[in-house]
């Protein structure tokens, strides 16, 4: 099978199922009990919390265990109550947009423009309205196209207004470096599965000087940040996960980009390609493209026949294809996003597979 498909879920690294098994099998007790093995199973989350601050470049004390990114992003949203202002961009993914729907009551949103760059500029705009944001959530890369926005600099323009700055980190760490303090950010979400570590784990990372309001309460765990006995294993493999993407960062990054840059070449070879996104910064390892007159989701389909798993960019609501909502935000004419493809590589993936990938999809599109 060629995977195409890491910006919605990695495979597991051997070496983190390795690091996790003993906390599957032998070490099964609570973290919060005081006897040995409790405080073995506590110095592993330790060393977990130590690994994934290590990946972003904050102290340990900063970084909250969640569910994923999802709920780190919706804790993010919650922490300072219903009624505060915020702002987001419009091609956040649906753990913000949705959430900033139900819970809060003043939003405002900064559109993209074509290249789905936001411009740092117009979040200026909206300290002159009636109701100025107090927290600014925009992500640092986009899951679909891969662009990379300037979060410094919306950081700096925005900290001397004392507004809170929250990025969704997610597709970007193990791709791309990323400094929590270098970006001058309040608050960035985690998530385990995009870096070879196990689903149903993540992280919110926090600004010392946040008071944040939990949303899970009980046993008071994580420093009261988010309650209920801790997934050891699963946190286990987000750390070993995280020491390994740091350590490999690099070499990904420069993998996957060259395999990217193959990509695109063979892409440019077939007429009426679009690749989104183009002109811009992107993550090393995602393209996303459409082929005029070519439905997304049956190249998918096609493609599945032939084992490629790739993601096509629409969200399938009641069984009619909507166009995706990103490239929807960037203007671009819904026919073409409704033809979109998201190709997101990994540091497994090979040339060869890529020169299949398109020795496939041209054998569709291309007929005697
Ligand atoms: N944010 C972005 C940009 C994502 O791509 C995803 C997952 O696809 C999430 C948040 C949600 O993360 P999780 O699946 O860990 O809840």
């Amino acid at each position: 099978m060629i995977y195409f498909d890491h910006n919605a879920a990695t495979p597991v690294d051997a070496r983190v199922i390795e690091a996790m098994l003993p906390y599957i099998t032998s070490f099964y007790a609570n973290p919060s009990s005081l006897y040995k093995m409790g405080r073995m199973v506590r110095s592993a989350i330790d060393t977990a919390r130590e690994q994934v601050s290590s990946l972003v470049d904050v102290s340990p004390s900063q970084i909250v265990f969640t569910s994923g990114g999802t709920e780190a992003n919706n804790l993010a949203l919650s922490l300072l109550g219903k009624h505060v202002a915020i702002a987001i961009s419009n091609t956040e993914h649906p753990s913000i947009t949705e959430k900033s729907d139900q819970w809060n009551n003043y939003k405002n949103i900064i559109n993209v423009d074509e290249q789905g760059n936001v411009k740092a500029e117009s979040f200026l705009n909206l300290l002159n309205v009636s109701n100025p944001p107090q927290l600014v959530s925009v992500m640092l890369a986009n899951n679909e196209t891969g662009v990379i926005q300037d979060i410094a600099r919306i950081a700096s323009l925005l900290k001397p207004e004392n507004i809170l700055i929250h990025t969704d980190a997610v597709q970007a760490i193990g791709k791309i470096p990323v400094s929590f303090s270098q970006l001058g950010v309040d608050l960035m979400s985690l998530s385990s599965h995009k870096i070879y570590g196990p689903k149903g784990c993540g992280a919110l990372v926090v600004d010392k000087n946040i008071a944040v309001t939990p949303q899970v309460i009980g046993g008071g765990q994580e420093l009261g940040w988010r309650a209920g006995t801790e997934n050891v294993a699963a946190i286990v493999g987000f750390g070993k996960a995280a020491e390994l993407a740091l350590q490999e960062l690099d070499a990904r990054a420069d993998h996957c980009l060259a395999l990217r840059r193959k990509l695109e070449e063979g892409l440019k070879t077939i007429p009426n390609v679009t690749i989104f996104s183009e002109q811009v910064l992107r993550l090393p390892n995602t393209v996303q493209f459409s082929i005029k007159g070519i439905d997304g989701e049956m190249l998918l389909m096609q493609l599945d026949q032939q084992n490629i798993a790739v993601s096509s960019g629409s969200a399938c609501a009641s069984g009619a294809g909507k166009p995706s909502a990103v490239l929807t935000a960037m203007g671009v004419d819904s026919q073409i996003a409704k033809g979109a493809i998201r190709i997101s590589l990994g540091k497994d993936n090979t040339e060869t597979e890529v020169k299949q990938f398109i020795k496939v999809l041209k054998s569709f599109l291309i007929k005697d």
